[in-house]
């Protein structure tokens, strides 16, 4: 399909990532949940998506599998199922459950995804989705201190095919792409056209675009041409320039 290290269908296990990777989530009880946190609990989240319209069974798969409650603090821990914008610290949120899903689908297209970069890994639970349905995942953020819980975080998950890295999202990831998708978790108030230029052939980047007004926008790679749709009103903390500790 494209330059190597991008989305080959032929080489690529479908089965691994329909089935998840090889390396199941690590379970203990604070991960596995009770009540307002529990499995039972996290399918009902999966039913309210597929009533709200996400149809990809890979990403709500990937859903049901990750612990949402795992990524907020303790005392928000009984409403990360609902579906809301949660704080994360340093004045950042977490995105609706919905946001999330719509999100990953848009990205993953219908497709297999070899490599993935992330813009904003805030909590990390974005990216902890992106892991079960791509096979690598790069994740940038300009905050050490939520990077560094992040990190914590999906190391006791046992994910391990999520590479974080400090730094401003703007520039992307040269060295590390082409990427078959780029999913920014902040508002840009134009289009990043060095991150558009990091996309495969076939690529989706998904974006908040705006400042008080903002749209989804999905730009997709075709060669050298790229095409933009402008999709649901949304709500995004906005991309920030430089990093910060
Ligand atoms: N995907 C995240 C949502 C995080 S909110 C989650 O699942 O929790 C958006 C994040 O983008 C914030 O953590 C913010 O610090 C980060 N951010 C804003 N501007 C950035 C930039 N230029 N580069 C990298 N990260 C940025």
């Amino acid at each position: 399909m494209c330059a190597a290290g991008c989305l080959n269908p032929r080489s690529h296990d479908d089965e691994r990532i329909r089935k998840g990777p090889d390396f199941p989530i690590q379970m203990n009880n604070r991960i596995a949940g009770i009540g307002m946190t529990s499995q039972r609990t996290r399918m009902r989240m999966i039913e309210r998506l597929r009533d709200q319209g996400v149809k990809d069974e890979i990403v709500l798969n990937a859903m049901a599998e990750i612990p949402r409650h795992i990524f907020v603090d303790e005392a928000l821990a009984s409403r990360a199922y609902d579906d809301v914008a949660l704080p994360i610290g340093f004045g950042q949120t977490i995105s609706n459950p919905f946001t999330v899903a719509r999100m990953v689908e848009l990205a993953r297209g219908g497709r297999i995804l070899n490599k993935v970069l992330e813009i904003g890994t805030g909590c990390g639970y974005q990216a902890a989705v992106l892991s079960r349905v791509a096979r690598e995942v790069y994740s940038l953020e300009r905050l050490a201190g939520l990077l560094s819980k992040a990190r914590v975080r999906l190391r006791d998950l046992g994910i391990r095919n999520i590479k974080l890295k400090h730094g401003d999202g703007h520039a992307g990831l040269k060295d590390k792409g082409p990427f078959d998708a780029i999913v920014m978790a902040a508002a840009a108030t134009h289009l990043p056209e060095m991150l558009a230029e990091q996309l495969c052939d076939g690529g989706r980047l998904v974006l908040p675009l705006g400042t008080r007004e903002q749209r989804l926008v999905l730009v997709e790679r075709n060669g050298d041409g790229f095409t933009q749709s402008v999709l649901d009103p949304v709500k995004f903390v906005p991309l920030i320039a430089g990093m910060s500790t």
